[in-house]
């Protein structure tokens, strides 16, 4: 399953960092995070809820950028 989020982040390499901290998530198969849209894009795991794996995704992403967010 895959979706896609709007997200706030100030540069593109904090944009990186919170694509890297998203991949990391456990239930997490792939993210990629498009600096340009603003966007964030995340397949999960089979299985995973989408929801509780998102909120763990904006926990991680905000350890390493605290300024960032995602429109969840
Ligand atoms: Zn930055």
């Amino acid at each position: 399953m895959k979706k896609s989020y709007k997200i706030e982040v100030d540069c593109a390499n904090c944009a990186n960092k919170m694509e890297q901290a998203a991949k990391k998530t456990p239930g997490v198969k792939d993210a990629t995070v498009n600096f340009m849209t603003l966007k964030m894009s995340v397949e999960f795991e089979d299985g995973a809820d989408p929801r509780s794996v998102m909120q763990d995704v904006l926990k991680n992403c905000k350890k390493v950028e605290d300024d960032c967010e995602i429109f969840l």
